[in-house]
């Protein structure tokens, strides 16, 4: 056992199918009266069953989420919350709308109730991010971890099968990251394992049935695993890439995590023997025998269809030089040295959608 600091973080689960009916006693659990209902303007029907269940305890609703958080955005949903005298909120949806409501968290203290409906992993996380200028900025604060997550996995049944699946595969990019950060843990290595265990069982049977409320669950069950690895250890190359290749290049979130993950896994294989051998485990553990980690998760994507091109979902070939030259810019931990040529030579793969080894 090598040495490790664990520190836990304070966050309250509830989780199962039909729990959004606790919302209003976890409410007052908080202590809190008068909630702000957070939603993107495609779930604005999630949010309006939200704030029916509130019913007086329901401030209003702020339907204009969107992905990236832009610091307009968030100010003009940290003015909505003070004018309604808001004294929590409800953030019911993906990691777009977690994230608008960790800005207003980060501004005001005001607690979060998450109610997640993809599996990017947010709402676990005291991770943000805010985009200013056309920049993304991400940083840290206790503040911004949701206090109270309600993991219900019938309001994921409408999550559509491709998204599903890319979401699915963002989960596992966390876990996979975890079992190699320099600062992991045993706890977070177990949750990391698990989490990609049942995501690869989940996933297969979801996509044949997006309605089969077992596979949704277990699914939401990995979310939640992978999910808080994010937020307790600190990612590579893998996250600092697709954050490169997503802010840079505008490329959809989940799907640049789903192309990357396979040539990122393959770049640090060597350097990071365990944690790949964890990865066939988990993957071996869900009925997925496979050669090594980056071939398991590339096969698990293609199979169901999942782009594994970048070139499929919108990077220009002529970008592929500077996106080698952000990644190596700043110099962070990872298992393998920041390797400029190496570096150009997996972004090349991922952009062609190269079978890894
Ligand atoms: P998203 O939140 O942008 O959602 C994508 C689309 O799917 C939206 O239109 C949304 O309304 C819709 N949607 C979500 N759930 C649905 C459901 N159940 N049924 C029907 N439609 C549904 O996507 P995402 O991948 O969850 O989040 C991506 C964003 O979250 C990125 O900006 C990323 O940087 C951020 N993120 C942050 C963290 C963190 O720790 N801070 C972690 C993961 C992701």
């Amino acid at each position: 056992m090598h040495d490790f600091v664990y520190t836990a973080q304070p966050s309250r689960v509830v989780f199962g199918a039909g729990s959004i009916q606790h919302l209003a006693r976890e409410i007052d659990a908080l202590g809190a009266k008068r909630a702000l209902v957070l939603c993107t303007p495609e779930q604005t029907a999630a949010a309006d069953r939200v704030a029916a269940m509130l019913g007086a305890r329901a401030a209003g609703i702020f339907a204009k989420a969107v992905m990236h958080v832009p610091i307009e955005t968030a100010r003009e949903a940290r003015a909505e919350a003070n004018r309604l005298g808001a004294d929590c909120a409800v953030a019911i949806g993906g990691g777009s709308t977690t994230g608008l409501g960790k800005a207003i968290a980060l501004d005001s203290g005001l607690p979060i109730v998450a109610i997640p409906t993809t599996y990017a992993g947010s709402e676990m996380t005291p991770i943000y991010g805010i985009t200013e200028a056309g920049l993304k900025k991400t940083g840290k604060d206790a503040r911004v971890l949701p206090r109270t997550v309600i993991y219900d996995p019938e309001l994921t049944l409408t999550l559509p099968a491709a998204l599903s699946l890319t979401s699915g595969m963002n989960a596992i990019a966390h876990a996979a990251e975890g079992l190699y950060a320099h600062d992991g843990n045993p706890v977070m290595a177990l949750m990391a394992e698990e989490g990609i265990r049942a995501a690869a069982a989940a996933l297969p049977p979801l996509l044949a049935d997006a309605r089969d409320l077992d596979a949704r669950s277990d699914a939401l069950y990995a979310a939640w695993l992978c999910g808080t690895v994010l937020g307790n250890v600190a990612m590579g190359l893998h996250h600092k890439l697709c954050h490169t290749l997503g802010g840079t290049f505008d490329l959809p979130h989940a799907e640049v995590h789903t192309v990357v993950l396979p040539h990122a896994l393959a770049y640090n294989a060597a350097a990071a023997r365990d944690a790949m051998a964890r990865v066939v485990r988990a993957l071996a553990n869900a009925g997925r025998a496979a050669p090594s980690a980056p071939r398991g998760v590339f096969d698990l994507a293609i199979e169901h269809g999942a782009p594994t091109a970048l070139r499929d979902i919108g990077m220009p070939a002529a970008g592929l030089d500077r996106a080698a030259d952000l990644a190596v810019s700043n110099q962070y931990p990872n298992p393998r040295p920041l390797e400029r040529a190496a570096i150009r030579e997996l972004l090349q793969r991922a952009y062609e959608g190269a079978r890894p080894d």
